[in-house]
Formats: C-alpha cells, structure tokens, sequence
C-alpha cells in the first residue's frame, strides 16, 4: 500500500513510508470545529514516516477546549490543514481527507462518540468509545511496537 496525499493547491505533497500505526475516525467537538464538519479521520503514524515531497507545512497551534493547543500544520498557500500532532513531533496525525485515495482507509477505531452527530451510525464491526481507550489493548503488536520505538520506551 503506498499513501500519498497534498492540499488543494498541491504545493504540499507528502507520502506515507509505511502503513499507519492506527486509523482514528473522531467525533470530539475540537475536530469538529477545527474541520467544520461531523468527525476527523487521523492516520496515526511516527512523523519521520510522513515524507514530504513538496511544501513546507507551517504549524499552527489551535486552541483546544481543555486549554491545551494542537499543533496544525498547514499549506502555507491554500491552508489546507494536512497534518497535526498532540505534544510531540515524534507522532503524526495525517488528515486522512488530504490522501489522494482518501476511501484507502478506513477508521481502526471511533473514539469521542458521546459528542457524535446524531444523524451517523457507526457500523457494529469497528470498536467505538464515548471517549478515549486504551491502545495497549486495541493496537496490534507490532504497531504498539513501533509506537515505543518512535518514543523511545
Ligand atoms: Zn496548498
Ligand atoms: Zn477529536
């Protein structure tokens, strides 16, 4: 599976050197705002994985509820949001929308359900949480392993 994906205007082109660790599909009121829309889908992967081709994404730090910032990165032209991360740089949320083949993927998890649009059903096969879980339970081997790898544990 090779990954690639931009922004609008193409200026920024990135591809993913590998699988994502996990796929969060997330219906929190943060992503809700940030994106404008029902959920986001972010592709959890190491932030050396994330190899850009084109651009230079330039961060943003977004408020979040809780008083905490998200850091955005954005096309500086279009300002296409392609990828943010939470406290550290060693991970990457990659907005699964800016992928060329954005139906490639599909969510691994829906987490922050109790805020879920009314109007979505979330299909029975994909575990779902009113908040946050535990990935020591949920992830795969091997994408746990890589997980400890890129924080250095
Ligand atoms: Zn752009
Ligand atoms: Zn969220």
């Amino acid at each position: 599976m090779s990954l690639e994906g931009g922004c609008a205007c193409a200026a920024v082109r990135y591809r993913l050197a590998s699988e994502p660790l996990f796929v969060h599909c997330c219906h929190c009121l943060n992503c809700q705002r940030q994106t404008g829309s029902a959920f986001v889908i972010n592709l959890l992967i190491e932030g050396d994985r994330v190899e850009l081709l084109s651009g230079d994404p330039q961060p943003v730090d977004v408020p979040r509820d809780d008083g905490s910032a998200q850091r955005v990165y954005r096309c500086p032209s279009c300002q296409v949001a392609v990828f943010s991360e939470y406290g550290t740089p060693a991970a990457r949320f990659v907005r699964g929308g800016t992928l060329d083949e954005p139906a490639a993927v599909a969510p691994d998890v829906h987490i922050y359900t109790r805020s879920k649009v009314g109007w979505l059903a979330l299909p029975e096969s994909v575990p779902a949480f009113e908040a946050y879980y535990d990935a020591r339970v949920l992830w795969p081997a091997e994408s746990l392993e890589r997980l400890d790898a890129v924080m250095g544990r």
